[in-house]
């Protein structure tokens, strides 16, 4: 249940500010209470917690995470949706803070916080790039508590995605070394306006142990080389990276095995032995 003032419906907010979703910006708008509401839910309980916005446009998911009880915390770089977003803040008594600006400049954590949930609906190129950076924090624990991102699905597969199938590759190690992703759900297009050309999906991610005696560094350098040539065998995509052939054959992996046959468990125990003081 929402508990906010009432405030006019979005389509007005966008027709009076006249905020046409611009290309050049990503936008595609999410409009329909019910899936805004279903998004917020997906961080779990947000009574009282600290939420990250990126690209909060005319407010829509805004909106829902302020009616779950979260103090948020929203940056946007089009500078046409700032009124209706401090029209928001005023009715909303000290729950939101908007920030203008372009949050790959923005060294967000500091304002924000410890602990936060970050969510957000946001371009594809601009949601890719935040994830990466993310997901590269070097403190782990990182700062922020979970991650509730809207992506085009192929991109959301590629995240998830296990061993042994297509969409696994970079990303999906990088996600999954040390933090725990799933798709909470899809989202058709005809739920944004406009529709986007293809099917969206909400991916949530949660931080998890990272394992001992591996640098992200080394992952990066394994898993770029073994996925540059992911149709190649091991022996042949991994020949640049330095100790990393007699470090497979003391796994016992064989070095005739293609990189999308290796587990994520696989990748780090190669990182470690690389990274062991005598690797
Ligand atoms: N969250 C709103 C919704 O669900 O309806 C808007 C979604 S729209 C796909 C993406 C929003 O991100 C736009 O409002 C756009 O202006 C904003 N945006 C794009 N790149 C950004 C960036 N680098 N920093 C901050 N906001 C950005």
């Amino acid at each position: 249940m929402s508990r906010l003032p009432p405030l006019p419906p979005l389509r007005e907010v966008i027709a009076a500010h006249g905020l046409s979703a611009e290309k050049a910006l990503g936008q595609n708008f999410l409009l329909d209470a019910q899936l805004l509401d279903r998004i917020a839910r997906v961080p779990g309980d947000l009574d009282g917690a600290s939420v990250y916005e990126v690209g909060p446009g005319p407010g829509g998911l805004t909106r829902a995470l302020l009616g779950a009880g979260a103090h948020v915390v929203a940056v946007e770089r089009d500078r046409r949706c700032l009124v209706p977003l401090i029209e928001l803040a005023q009715v909303v008594d000290g729950q939101l803070t908007v920030i203008e600006g372009d949050a790959l400049d923005l060294d967000e954590a500091p304002l924000v916080g410890r602990g936060a949930h970050i969510v957000a609906n946001l371009p594809y190129n601009v949601g890719t790039a935040l994830l990466i950076r993310w997901l590269s924090d070097t403190a782990w624990t990182p700062w922020w508590a979970s991650l509730t991102l809207m992506f085009q699905k192929e991109v959301a597969e590629r995240i998830v995605a296990k061993p042994d199938s297509d969409h696994y590759g970079r990303l999906a190690v990088l996600a999954q070394w040390r933090s725990t992703p799933r798709i909470a759900f899809t989202v058709n297009r005809a739920a944004f306006v406009p529709p986007p050309k293809v099917t969206s999906a909400v991916v949530h991610i949660v931080p998890a142990d990272a394992p001992e005696g591996v640098r992200l560094a080394t992952l990066e350098r394994i898993t770029a080389a073994a996925f540059g040539q992911r149709r190649k065998m091991l022996r042949q995509s991994l020949k640049s990276v330095s100790g990393a052939i007699e470090a497979l054959e003391a796994l016992g992996i064989e070095t005739t095995r293609r990189a999308e046959t290796l587990s994520v468990e696989d990748f780090v125990a190669l990182a470690r032995i690389l990274d062991a003081p005598d690797g």
